[in-house]
């Protein structure tokens, strides 16, 4: 045979291998044949074959970690955004080609089975969604990482848009099986709830704490692998699950009441049922305090159950552990860390307080004040009274502290305490988090300036070596190399494959940025990511759009400070300008619309119902003859995001500067090769500091004008008079012009700019974001000039891998070093 035939006879092995593979778990595992086999059937079988090679590397991988005893990072997270799973896998897996090829050869549509699985949709937004970027670097550079979260039976809702409004459909994913999971049933952690705290004297008079008459529920495993790219390595998703505990409640019980008994233990599994669907606002409910604790207490367990199977030392924990909390949510691992050390290990307090300060370390995702979680004293008093004793403990210490450090300066006592001591007191999570970690991190440049001189300063001014930024990234294999498998191959063509481990790569595109055949080929891709697209919106919307009209996006949370709200006034303004001069040439212009809006934030679900109202005006109107239309597209989720980022022209990133902490949708447009509309906020900064402020569009407020605007005195009013087309495009919205069979519908949302304040100051920058928007309509006409554009934006873009991010996590929080110990690691090349 010639070393060709040897090679095609390897590959049909490898094909042979998949097909039995799949058809043995079709019948096997799922009972199905050809005849009724469902499509979702298909795709179970193709997961399980899936899972199959992902279960040999993680065993190896696992193996390994033990072995050599490196240091571990957890990574805590109420929320895990994961999306759909299959096509990644295969993809780090270098598997893809083998297992399209060989599932098509079956006669099945290999897209049309990947489109049967359902998003894993455990997070709200961005937060969610970092947490799945760090999953995938983690496992690609082989550092030993753990995601830990809750397995939420209901994650985000599904959205339906019906006349117009959201409506909110239960996300119950796991009703079809999840073949991606394994449940550990070994792995059961008890967590107390309620209850009272005895002190008895030991046999040295040390007073001991016990905490009794629990109801206690327990935690149970469920692990899904995260598997590197181009790696061995696949590391570990482990979520719990809430099951009631073995014993009924004996008072129940011995009543007699044997129903009320089985019911309180079914109670206790409403733990894990649901995902709170709010981003950036906290709901402050005791189901979520609870859900919280859980969370912390199941994890804190099994680490140091890990730890255990090694060392006996607890003073050694921070050499072998690192918890990162993603945001204060998982902060009660904190007193819970210390409650077990002293508790159950026996630690004395100035010890334990030690190991727990150089374990843990807390990332900060936002200063919105309605964000900030403050939990009531009384939830702890019947909730967690154990830890209600050690937090103040602790804000005794530290208060103490600060008298030390600043002397006569009684005002910082209370500003800086953990306990708000307003009329219903309450523990600031954020200070209990900052005081009990030794590193606090924003997540861009201009959020941790704002963290360490307004919102923390006074704990900038105590302990400045804990602040740090981390600037957000996203992983470039999800949000390039699969979902946009046209422009990855275009770009492997030219620079070849080294971006999808080192994003610094796609440098290499500037060279050829203004290369004519390249930008063809550039725009040709485009076009046809965007002819998807257009048929997705027809197959949804039932809505026929342009595909050479200019696809202008903005596609996240709704949010009053995320200013869709501001997008629909630039509409209306290029509406009524058309209507003015129905003959004057305009660039055509497709708004495309996605988000969900927390189901009890009135104001957001208005805005959707302006967008869909706009929408059925303008994209009907003769006037307008087709040259503007309005798209929502319903159910924003991981999934979709995968399909409207490589069509999309320009990138709406337009939040009031200084309340966008980074935002991660801002990244994956300019992967993509959109240019980006937006404000000096969060990474948008530093995505112009890489790309150059020639190649993005930029209006509006900085952060520190709106805090002198906002200290001066702002009046909107002024812009409202001001300004001619504003207020005709205000006056428009408030008379109904938009809901003529509902004329004050939209009223709350004018009434909010012109007579509340306009808070996050729309009017304000309404003329500098028009004018903006003159210039890429200019721009769009030069198409070649903007796809060179679009280009150096895709090639700056090497920052802002989420290999960058957790190579910095990595080294300067964790010290924790990429591992070398499996083959096919990568090595992140740096400037
Ligand atoms: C990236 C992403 C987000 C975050 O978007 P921002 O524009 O940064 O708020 C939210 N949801 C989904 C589904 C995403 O993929």
């Amino acid at each position: 045979m010639t070393e060709e035939q040897i090679g095609v006879n390897e590959e049909l092995d490898k094909q042979m291998l998949i097909i039995k593979s799949f058809l043995e778990h079709l019948e096997y595992t799922l009972g199905k044949d050809k005849y009724s086999a469902t499509a979702y059937d298909r795709f179970n079988a193709l997961a399980y074959a899936v899972r199959d090679y992902l279960v040999e590397r993680w065993l190896d991988t696992q193996q390994a970690y033990y072995n050599s005893d490196y240091k571990r990072v957890y990574y805590m997270s109420m929320e895990f955004l994961m999306g759909r799973t299959l096509s990644n896998s295969l993809i780090n897996l270098g598997l893809w080609e083998d297992f399209k090829d060989a599932i098509s050869s079956l006669g099945n549509d290999f897209d049309q089975i990947v489109n049967e699985e359902q998003d894993a949709g455990l997070g709200n937004g961005g937060l969610g969604r970092l947490a799945a970027c760090f999953l995938d670097s983690m496992a690609t550079m082989s550092i030993p990482a753990y995601g830990y979260g809750i397995r939420y039976e209901y994650g985000i809702f599904r959205q339906h848009i019906i006349d117009g409004a959201q409506v909110e459909i239960p996300d119950n994913w796991l009703r079809y099986r999840n073949p991606w999971e394994l449940d550990r049933q070994e792995h059961l952690h008890t967590v107390k709830f309620y209850g009272r705290v005895i002190s008895t004297p030991d046999a040295n008079g040390k007073l001991v704490r016990e905490w009794v008459d629990t109801d206690d529920v327990m935690a149970m495993a469920y692990d899904t692998p995260i598997p590197g790219y181009q790696t061995q390595s696949v590391n570990t998703l482990r979520l719990w699950s809430a099951k009631s505990s073995r014993e009924f409640d004996l008072k129940f019980f011995n009543e007699g009441n044997y129903i009320r008994a089985v019911e309180k233990k079914m109670q206790s599994e409403t733990i894990s049922k649901v995902l709170y669907p709010a981003d950036n606002v906290v709901e402050g409910k005791e189901l979520r305090f609870k859900q919280e604790y859980f969370l912390a207490s199941a994890t804190v367990h099994d680490v140091i159950y890990r730890f255990k199977k090694k060392h006996q030392d607890m003073r050694l924990l921070p050499d072998k552990v690192a918890i990162q909390l993603n945001d204060t949510h998982p902060t009660l691992a904190i007193p819970e860390l210390m409650r077990v050390l002293m508790d159950v290990e026996g630690v004395e307090w100035e010890e334990a307080w030690d190991i727990t300060k150089k374990t843990f370390a807390y990332t900060n995702h936002t200063i919105l004040p309605e964000a900030l979680e403050q939990w009531p004293v009384w939830f702890f008093e019947q909730i967690l009274p154990r830890h209600l004793q050690i937090i103040y403990e602790i804000n005794e210490r530290f208060l103490k502290e600060i008298r030390e450090h600043f002397p006569n300066e009684p005002e910082r006592l209370a500003r800086m305490s953990i306990v708000e001591e307003h009329w219903e007191r309450k523990i600031r999570m954020a200070h209990l988090a900052i005081v009990g970690s030794h590193s606090v991190n924003g997540v861009a440049a201009l959020h941790t300036e704002i963290l360490k001189n307004e919102l923390f300063r006074d704990f900038y001014e105590m302990y400045p070596e804990r602040f740090n930024n981390k600037t957000n990234g996203i992983t470039q294999r999800r949000w390039l190399k699969m979902s946009n498998p046209a422009l990855s191959a275009l770009i492997d063509e030219y620079i070849g494959g080294g971006w999808t481990t080192n994003l610094y790569d796609l440098e290499k595109l500037s060279a050829i940025a203004s290369d004519p055949e390249f930008i063809a080929r550039w725009r040709q891709v485009k076009r046809s990511n965007k002819e998807g697209l257009c048929r997705y919106i027809k197959q949804h919307n039932d809505l026929d759009v342009d595909p050479d009209s200019l696809f202008d996006v903005q596609v996240k949370r709704l949010h009053e400070y995320k200013r869709q709200l501001l997008n629909v006034l630039h509409i209306i303004t290029l509406y009524n300008r058309i209507k003015d001069n129905p003959g004057a040439y305009v660039v055509p212009r497709t708004f495309i619309f996605a988000g969900k809006a927390a189901p009890a934030y009135a104001t957001a679900k208005l805005i959707i119902r302006l967008i869909n109202a706009v929408a059925a005006v303008v994209n009907h109107d003769p006037d307008v003859a087709g040259r503007i239309k309005v798209v929502f597209l319903a159910n924003y989720s991981v999934s979709l995001a995968e399909k409207i980022f490589p069509a999309s022209d320009l990138s709406e990133q337009i939040s009031t500067a200084g309340t966008e902490a980074s935002g991660t949708g801002n990244m994956k447009f300019a992967l993509n090769g959109a240019l980006t509309i937006g404000t000096l906020d969060g990474a948008n900064i530093e995505i112009m500091e890489e790309v150059g402020r020639d190649n993005i569009f930029i209006f509006g407020m900085t952060a520190a004008e709106v805090s002198q605007l906002r200290a001066r005195g702002y009046n909107p009013r002024e812009y409202y008079n001001g300004n001619r087309e504003l207020k005709r495009v205000l006056d428009m919205i408030a008379s109904g012009f938009f809901s003529p069979w509902a004329p004050d519908l939209f009223t709350p949302l004018t009434d909010s700019l012109l007579n509340l304040g306009d808070h996050y100051m729309l009017l304000a920058d309404y003329a500098s974001y028009v004018a903006c928007h003159e210039k890429v309509a200019e721009l769009f006409k030069q198409p070649d000039e903007w796809a060179r554009r679009a280009i150096l934006n895709c090639a700056g873009m090497g920052k802002f891998s989420s290999d960058r991010t957790i190579d910095q996590y990595a080294r300067e929080i964790w010290g924790i070093k990429p591992v070398n110990i499996l083959p096919g690691t990568v090595e992140l090349q740096r400037h």
